[in-house]
Order: structure tokens, then sequence, then C-alpha cells
């Protein structure tokens, strides 16, 4: 091999995206390979990404973070362009540009440089297919929310309920809606996708991927399934209480309540979520935000207000409530957490299955309900709360965490994720799916730099 090759990642400023690209990060390190990450420095209106992007540098020292000055917020990356180009310029070589999959005008910059630049996609196979395939078919439908139950038929997933699409895609007509749409279309224009799965896990997506039926009329990139790519929760960097809290439980014991980066519900759910739990009998760790309508007022959950009367009392030693916010890679690994009540976001799953947790789904946002629908239909990792699109209550939570507690259902899923858990650690070892993956797109990208002459590389 010649000179370590440098490596510039651009990741979008979502914090279930910055924490995956760093994973990407010390992926490429681990290889011997040089690495920039760049982040477009979030205004203080994105205070949770500022706040990761500390965090994330803070944990990693051996990364190079450099903050883009610019006026860039998670609607408008691409007025980051030109300090993106300036870096890139600055920097002795840069042998390819690793985008997250939200940041297509960054193609702009890499093709006026001459920079190779692939997608780092971070969420499921299953997702990519569909995005793919997305800008051609919406437009011969309704508006997802005019078709509330009937199914979506998009190559590589199973029929998917309407309102099971991303939510923030429900109205065609919406200017969101037509951003993603536009940004999806440019998807094919990168040399290839990383995507953040295994090939195991995907069977059914990445046929339809390999097989082009995804974007029709044009060659659909090559994919790259690297992962998976978490934190091991072995950093050991952080300290919250929870942990201690953990270590004096019986293994297997807790039911682990968290939604990701931005998941948040009603006053009234909260009650609901906290009736189920009491009357479930079992051990929980329980994340709580403020609701929606009292974030900008209360940063910190006013739990005594917002919990039932007596609740915390009542279950005092056998439950915890955070405020806000714990180290979810260390808590889905601590042997005493037995089931992880989950929004679905696709880090969240990976955590879960690399410490081979059974899940119940409670999608919330983005492309989660997708995501639920590969998890119970195909991936069989999970099972899921009904009336999550409207209000779930007490009775379905106790029900649901009694059944992946207490049942035999609850073994079989157990027994499942301990052969999905085995199967992801078989991908990532050498010679594994997921290296060999890494492998190609390393000699992919020597093809295109020319460094491979004749071809050989293939
Ligand atoms: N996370 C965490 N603590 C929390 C909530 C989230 O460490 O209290 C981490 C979680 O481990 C995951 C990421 O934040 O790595 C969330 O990404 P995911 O794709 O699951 O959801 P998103 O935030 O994108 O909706």
């Amino acid at each position: 091999m010649g000179k370590k090759k440098t490596f510039v990642l651009y990741p979008w400023l979502g914090v279930g995206h910055l924490i995956p690209m760093v994973e990407l990060a010390k992926h490429l390190l681990r290889h011997g390979l040089s690495v920039v990450v760049a982040v477009a420095d979030p205004p203080d209106t994105e205070a949770v990404s500022a706040a990761a992007v500390a965090r994330l540098a803070a944990a990693n020292p051996d990364i190079s973070f450099r903050l883009l000055p610019s006026p860039a917020s998670h609607d408008t990356l691409r007025l980051a362009n030109p300090a993106l180009r300036e870096l890139l310029r600055s920097l002795p070589a840069v042998d390819a540009l690793l985008l997250d999959m939200f940041c297509v005008d960054e193609l702009d910059v890499a093709a006026e440089l001459g920079v190779p630049a692939y997608f780092f996609f971070t969420s499921a196979a299953g997702d990519l297919a569909c995005f793919l395939n997305l800008p051609y078919l919406y437009p011969t439908l309704p508006s997802f929310k005019d078709m509330g139950k009937a199914l979506v038929h998009c190559p590589g997933m199973p029929p998917i309920r309407a309102l099971d699409m991303v939510i923030s895609m429900q109205d065609k007509e919406s200017d969101h809606t037509k951003l993603r749409l536009y940004q999806f279309e440019r998807i094919p224009e990168a040399r290839g996708v990383l995507v953040n799965s295994f090939d195991w896990l995907e069977p059914r997506a990445l046929k339809a991927l390999e097989d082009g039926v995804c974007v029709p009329g044009r060659p659909t990139p090559r994919v790259f399934c690297i992962g998976p790519l978490v934190n091991d929760g072995r950093a050991g960097v952080t300290h919250h209480e929870c942990l201690a809290w953990l270590d004096a439980q019986p293994e297997r014991s807790v039911v682990f309540l968290c939604f990701g980066s931005r998941g948040v519900f009603s006053a009234a759910q909260l009650q609901e979520i906290a009736r189920g739990l009491e009357s479930s009998g079992h051990r929980f760790l329980w994340v709580v935000r403020s609701p929606p309508e009292e974030q900008g007022r209360f940063p910190e959950p006013d739990l005594e207000r917002l919990l039932p009367a007596g609740f915390l009392e009542r279950t005092r030693g056998r439950g915890m409530v955070a405020k806000n916010w714990v180290p979810q890679a260390e808590v889905v690994r601590h042997e005493a957490v037995g089931a992880f009540v989950t929004h679905c976001g696709w880090n969240s799953v990976l955590e879960a299955i690399m410490a081979g947790l059974p899940m119940i789904c409670w999608p919330l946002y983005g492309e989660q309900g997708m995501n639920k629908v590969f998890m119970l239909e195909e991936m069989k990792i999970a099972v899921e709360l009904q009336g999550y699109e409207e209000l779930v209550k007490a009775e379905e939570v106790e029900a649901k965490v009694k059944m992946v507690m207490e049942t035999e259902e609850g073994k079989i899923l157990r027994e499942r994720l301990a052969l999905v858990r085995e199967k992801a650690l078989e991908a990532t070892k050498e010679g594994g799916s997921s290296e060999m993956a890494f492998d190609e797109f390393l000699k992919d990208l020597e093809w295109s730099t020319g460094s491979c002459g004749n071809g050989e590389c293939h």
C-alpha cells in the first residue's frame, strides 16, 4: 500500500448523524488511515448539536475535528460549502470525502476539486433502498398522510403503511418533502454508499440495491455494508449515576426506556408510561424530557409535577428516572438491563443488537416507523407497542414489558437477539462481510483515483 490515505468526513448536524460519523472515523483510524472530521460550527440555536460536538471531541482526542466557521444550521448546511472548500484546499492531500447522506450539495465541492465522494448512510439498508426509490415512486402516489393505513410498496422493503413512512415527508407538497426528494435523487451521483448495517441482517434490501431496481433508468451506486459501527460503551469517560444504580440491580432485571436525541412525550403520555411501568412490577431506568410545549420554559423536566402523584416514592429503589440524557451505549450493554423500549432510531437499534438486547418499538419521528417494520417483520428482533400513533395506554406498556421480561415469547426474542449479535460480531471480524466490504471500498477508491493503473484492483 502506498502513502497513508486521508479522509475528510462531513457529518450532518443531527446527533444521530454525528455519533455514527465519529464511529466511522474511529474505524478508519483503526485501519491505519488518516481522518479529519469537518463540522460546520453550529450556531447557538443548535445547542444540542453543539453540545454533542463538544462531547464527542472530548471523548475522542485521537480524532482531528475542524470546526468550519459558517452560518450553517440543520437546514442550511450548504452555507458552509465555501468553508469546506477552503479546508479541503488547505490539506496537503485528500483521498476521499465521506459525506453524510443529507449533504448532497457538498458533491459539488467534491466535483470541483476532483475529490472522490462517497455517502455514509446512517440508517438501515432498507431505508436506503426506499429513499433511492422515492423520487420516482412518490410522484405517482397521494400524500402519505392521505393514504393512512394503505400500503406503500418500495423495492427492498416489506409493504409499509403510509403512516409509518418518514414522518416529515407525510405531506407530499411540503418544502421539507421536496428537499428530501431532491437529496435522495442526488445520492446516486456519489461513487458509492457506505451503509451502517451488515449483509446478513438485510438480505432483501441489499438484493434490491444490487439488482439496481431502486433507481429506475440510472445506475445504482455501489453499496458497502460496513457496520455495525457503534460506540462499544467501553470508553468509560462518562460517570452517570445510573451506571452505579445499574450495578446494584440483578442481571437482566431492568427495562430501559430511552428515545433518542429528540424523543419527547406529552404530559398525558408520560403519565400512562409511568402507570404502566409501576403496574408491571419490573425494575426500570427511564429517560424523561419535558413535554414539547414545556421545552422552552423547562429544559429540565419537573418530575414531581409531570409524573403521577407519589410515583417516584412508590417506585424508589426499583425504578430510576433520569433527566434528559444517559450514556446509552454503556447502559444497553450493562448486564442488569433486560429489555429496551426504543424509538427505533438506527443507532439505538444497532447498539441494542450489539448488546443482544430485545426491543419494544415505539417509533416517534424520522424513518423510525419504517425501521420498526424491518425490526418486526424481517429481523424479528422486537415487539411493538400498540397505539403509538396516538396514545399508548398504561395497560399496553405493562403488557409488553411483561411479555418480553417474563414469557416464552420474550425468551424466544432474547435467543433471536443472541443469534443476531453473533452474526453482527462475525460480520465485523477479520474476513467477515463488513470487513470485506470495507476492503472493497478501499479498492474502489484506488480505482477511482487511478492509483490502481489498469484496473487490477477489481
Ligand atoms: N443517546 C444517548 N443517550 C440518550 C439518548 C440518546 O447516548 O439519552 C445516543 C444513543 O446511544 C444513540 C444516539 O444518541 O447513539 C441516538 O441516535 P439514534 O439513531 O438512535 O436516534 P436519533 O437521535 O437520531 O433519533
